[in-house]
Parts: structure tokens; sequence; C-alpha cells
């Protein structure tokens, strides 16, 4: 089923109209955020099926706004995936023991990214460990 709601936190204006027209292409809804502190108000104000999370940003980076999305029971089963540029591959231990339930690398390969947003939404909520 299409039109799930996703949220892009992302403060590249280029990525985030990239991630928007691809996602709305593909039926999707999108909600954005271009700041950490924002992408978790609009997370615990609009709920969504998955956020797509930079971890280079304003305020908040990824990985502060992931916990605090963790946080909160109203937000903590929503998968969460972190968008990251492939010049942060030395970051990779860090962001995955921050336990974000999937890697995008930008620039995204369009095809791959689609198919990791379907399978991500299409799973749903993450389970409650
Ligand atoms: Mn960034």
């Amino acid at each position: 089923m299409a039109g799930e709601l996703i949220l892009v936190v992302e403060d590249d204006g280029k990525s985030r109209r990239l991630v928007h027209d691809v996602l709305e292409y593909e039926g999707y809804r999108v909600a954005e955020a271009t700041a950490g502190d924002e992408g978790v108000r609009l997370a615990k104000e609009l709920v969504p099926a998955l956020i797509l999370m930079d971890i280079q940003l304003p305020v908040l980076d990824g990985i502060a706004a992931l916990a605090l999305i963790r946080e909160d029971p109203a937000t903590r089963t929503i998968p969460v995936v972190a968008v990251t540029a492939s010049a942060m591959e030395h970051d990779r231990p860090k962001i995955r023991a921050a336990g974000f339930d999937g890697h995008q690398h930008k620039p995204i390969n369009v095809r791959e990214f689609v198919a990791l947003v379907r399978r991500m939404v299409d799973s749903g909520a993450r389970g409650e460990a």
C-alpha cells in the first residue's frame, strides 16, 4: 500500500529535494525537517511510517535525534534509516552502534533507495524488544 507518510530529516536542500521527489513519485507522502530538533518534533507530531535521518544536522545530529525518538513511547517503534554521505565511511561503526534500522548512502542510488524504503515501510513498526 502506498500513501504512507515518510519524514525526511535533511539539511541539504538538494538531497532533500531529490529524496522528496523520488518518494512522491513512488506514491508516499513526505514531511520534511531541516534540523535534528525539528525532526524529533515532527516525529512526535506526525508519527510517520518511516524516518530518513541525515547524520550531520544543525542543532541536534542524527544520532542524538534518534536517541530522543527512541526514548519516547509514542515514536519508539518508528523505523529510522540513517542516510549518510560516503565521506562518513569512518563513522559507520558509530552509526551502527546507535541502533538505526537501516543505512543508506548519499548520493542515493534511486532503485536501491526505493527498495529499502518499501521494505522498511512494508515491514511496519519495529518490534518492541
Ligand atoms: Mn547534513
